[in-house]
């Protein structure tokens, strides 16, 4: 798991099981949290907070990206952060943004939903919209509803990243 959290940082392709990839990042370096480490703050009108403890001990087991609680006395150090707030619908900006981003949780997001939207904020994008997707698929966009095509795009068309697929889960 080493290799993951590593190409992470280095915002190259995730490999699993040698040769097959299993997730792609966004590309740049401003968008990967420094030193690995994503500091979060929780809003305290957030119902059901076990779900984002869940998702970050997920995270850290897997990865070895850490997430350090955000307080007043570490403010200064770790500008950029999460913040989770109660919302419509479960939904998180792809890579860190710079400052304070929100990961938006509706009461029926469930620990798979938040550990889903902190991958988004860690920087990995659905495989529909994978930064290599041109290379292996075509799109037939006249196929497309309205609502679902700003999942389709790719990376910069939009920031803030609503799941029209996975709300539910
Ligand atoms: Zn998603």
């Amino acid at each position: 798991m080493e290799k993951k959290a590593a190409a992470i940082l280095a915002g190259e392709e995730v490999e699993e099981d040698g040769d097959t990839t299993r997730g792609v990042f966004i590309t740049g370096q401003k968008f990967r949290w420094t030193n690995g480490i994503v500091p979060y703050e929780i809003d305290p009108n957030l119902p059901n907070q076990k779900r984002i403890t869940d998702a970050i001990t997920h995270w850290q087991e897997k990865t070895s990206i850490r997430f350090v609680w955000r307080t007043s006395s570490n403010t200064s150090q770790y500008p950029n952060y999460i913040y989770f707030k109660p919302e419509n619908g479960c939904w998180s900006y792809i890579g860190m943004q710079g400052g304070r981003q929100e990961i938006g949780l509706a009461e029926g997001c469930s620990t798979g939903s938040t550990i889903h939207e902190i991958g988004h904020a860690l920087g990995l994008w659905h495989e529909q919209s994978r930064e290599d997707r041109d290379r292996n698929i075509r799109i037939h966009w006249e196929n497309i509803e309205d609502r679902e095509k700003p999942n389709k795009k790719l990376r910069n068309a939009f920031k803030r990243h609503k799941e029209f697929f996975d709300a539910q889960d």
